[in-house]
């Protein structure tokens, strides 16, 4: 018998299950789905991204509804839209059998009375966003009244996204006697807390360890110095040319930058985060999804639950504030039982979080070198002659044959070889033959952790822990402020109620002069420079000392364009666009995904 058949599930249910390809149940849905068809009860599930939730709660639900009926019976919450509209094609595809099923998506930035006119034919299972839905119920678009199941699915990021007001209000005019099955990957206080608060003794179900990773994601780690973070990445990209990736960053801003500049490298990227409208996400999305996009640069919150299978690799561009995010980061990989990598780009000072992460994860990092230019040569000629091997012949190329076999005639298939491979070869080595490795220098002196050159500044600020900074927030807020470019404000380092950081000698007037009468919360925010520590020198009477500092020196040994072997791999922006050409992806296998339009944001985060 159908292992779906044994959990209980009817005909019409299993046929559609077989349909979708399913052969056995995962282990969140063997545990749930014969609990729910059972018993009326209240469920608490948890289970990692991707172990298949949506069907745990989905066929119970779709098999103790009355389709004859055209009262709304089930609720299901998500945070966002677009996890909103992936459980209603599920749900639809779920329940195709089930004739006059109506299964109806209520979210944000469309069209409210497009939405109120769907229910209004009878929507026996709603599908929404808490925002939208509390207010279609105080326009009365929608009646909740006689539901009998509630799902707050991803409930630990509902309220991390501060729906808590919201959920409560909607649940407030649900029946109080129905039952409520809660889904979340990881179980904080506040999760149980409204488990607490809205239900009665819940069943319980968890799945794995809690905030535990999937077993089919190994965890890879390359620590790079801070300011060779976006050429890390596109040299992990370039090592992986068949690369479906996500790359989180945790700005807004950062998202949006990185996507811009891969782009603009000749990359197929894509950003989504919460300052585009929903109809560029939606565009980013689709695209993603048919793999046009090859690596989508996105937020924590943007990114949460998209269930896109085969994503090749997770890219922890930053690492998130919370540790325990990088679970449902890694989580996008790794999915319907394929193996996936989850890689995270560190600077010296994060590398401490690596360990955090382990212990949370209970796994190892395997510790790797950023590849060396040679190494991605290598990959891309290997990779570009099995496509040839690969490729399929046109036979509308026969009319043209005879032209070009003459033009080839005193060439050998050996040589022929060789000449084609090179000119897909010479573009990556010509990019990459007078590049660095990437290795952070490793085993010095703590203080070559400063960027030991004359060329960066190293500031004193009055702010610190005390006020709420931490290394990361500092920097934040230090770069939106001065408007700087990512990566150029680091060595943050905070202390009590000071902290330290650097920039390059060129912002050295931006900063001091913006800081000049900065006052925040009516208090003075002061800048000074510090005085440059050298080893060499007698470091007695150390000390601040305002005008001099690291800046203005000549160039000395450790000039960073020296260091580099090309001057402007070390600028940010401009970085790529080296002295040894265009990206060498700007060309003919890598389109640039549809203009980048829908990267931009719809408003821009300054104020
Ligand atoms: P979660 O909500 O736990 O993150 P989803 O419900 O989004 O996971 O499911 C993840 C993916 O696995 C989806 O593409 C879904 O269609 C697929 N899936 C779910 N159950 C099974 C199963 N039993 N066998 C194979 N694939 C499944
Ligand atoms: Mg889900």
């Amino acid at each position: 018998m159908n292992a779906f058949k044994e959990l209980g599930l009817e005909d019409h249910l299993v046929q559609a299950i077989n349909d979708l390809g399913f052969e056995t149940p995962s282990e969140v849905q063997e545990k749930t789905i014969p609990l729910l068809l059972d018993q009326e009860s209240d469920l608490v599930a948890l289970a990692q991204t991707g172990t298949g939730k949506t069907a745990a709660f989905g066929f119970p639900m779709l098999q103790k509804i009355d389709i004859n009926s055209r009262t709304t019976q089930g609720l299901i919450l998500s945070p966002t839209r677009e996890l909103c509209l992936q459980i209603t094609n599920e749900m639809k595809l779920y329940g195709k059998h089930c004739k006059g099923l109506n299964v109806t998506a209520i979210y944000g930035g469309a069209s409210i009375t497009d939405q109120a006119n769907q229910v209004k034919r009878g929507a026996q299972i709603i599908v929404a966003t808490p925002g939208r839905m509390k207010d279609m119920i105080s326009r009365r678009l929608v009646d909740i009244s006689k539901i009998e199941y509630a799902v707050l699915d991803e409930a630990d990021e509902m309220l991390n996204m501060g729906f808590f007001e919201d959920i409560t209000e909607i649940l407030s005019y649900t029946p109080s006697e129905k039952s409520t099955w809660l889904f979340s990957a990881t179980m904080p206080k506040e999760v149980s807390l409204i488990a607490k608060k809205f239900m009665n003794s819940p069943l319980e179900v968890t799945v794995g360890h809690k905030n535990m990773g999937s077993k089919n994601v190994s965890h890879e780690y390359f620590l790079v110095g801070a300011r060779d973070r976006y050429q890390a990445l596109k040299r992990l990209a370039d090592a992986n040319p068949e690369i479906f990736s996500v790359i989180f960053c945790r700005t807004k801003r950062d998202t949006q930058k990185v996507a811009e500049q891969l782009i603009e490298d000749g990359y197929s990227a894509g950003a989504l985060h919460g300052d585009l409208s929903q109809n560029q996400r939606d565009v980013v999305m689709k695209s993603f999804r048919a793999k046009q996009i090859q690596m989508l640069v996105a937020t924590d919150v943007a990114a949460r639950g998209i269930d896109v299978d085969d994503i090749t690799h997770v890219i922890n561009y930053q690492l998130p504030d919370e540790i325990e995010t990088y679970t449902h980061r890694s989580g996008r990989t790794g999915r319907a039982g394929k193996s996936g990598i989850s890689m995270v780009i560190v600077s010296k000072s994060e590398v401490r979080k690596i360990k955090s992460i382990e212990r949370i994860i209970q796994k190892e990092f395997i510790k790797k070198e950023v590849p060396t230019g040679m190494e991605i040569c290598e990959v891309q000629l290997k990779a570009s002659a099995n496509k040839i091997h690969d490729t399929e012949i046109n036979q509308e190329i026969e009319p043209y044959l005879n032209e070009i076999n003459t033009l080839f005639e005193d060439v050998s298939k050996d040589e022929l070889i060789k000449k084609f491979f090179s000119s897909e070869f010479t573009r990556f080595f010509n990019y990459y033959k007078k590049s660095k490795d990437l290795k952070s220098q490793s085993g010095s002196h703590p203080e070559d952790n400063y960027r030991a050159d004359d060329n960066s500044t190293r500031y004193f600020i009055n702010i610190g822990s005390k006020d709420g900074y931490d290394w990361m927030k500092l920097k934040d807020f230090l770069r939106d402020t001065l408007q700087l470019n990512q990566d150029d404000v680091y060595k943050v380092d905070v202390k009590d109620s000071f902290a330290f950081f650097n920039t390059d000698a060129s912002h050295k007037d931006k900063v001091l002069e913006f800081f000049t009468d900065f006052k925040q919360d009516g208090r003075f925010i002061n800048v000074e420079i510090t005085e440059k520590k050298s080893r060499d020198r007698n470091r007695g009477g150390g000390g601040r000392r305002s005008g001099g500092g690291y800046g203005g020196g000549g160039r000395g040994r450790n000039d960073r364009s020296n260091r580099s072997g090309f001057k402007s791999e070390s600028r940010g922006r401009r970085s790529d666009n080296n002295s040894s050409g265009r990206s060498p992806r700007r060309s003919s296998d890598f389109k640039p995904s549809g203009g980048g339009d829908f990267s931009r944001p719809r408003k821009s985060r300054r104020k």
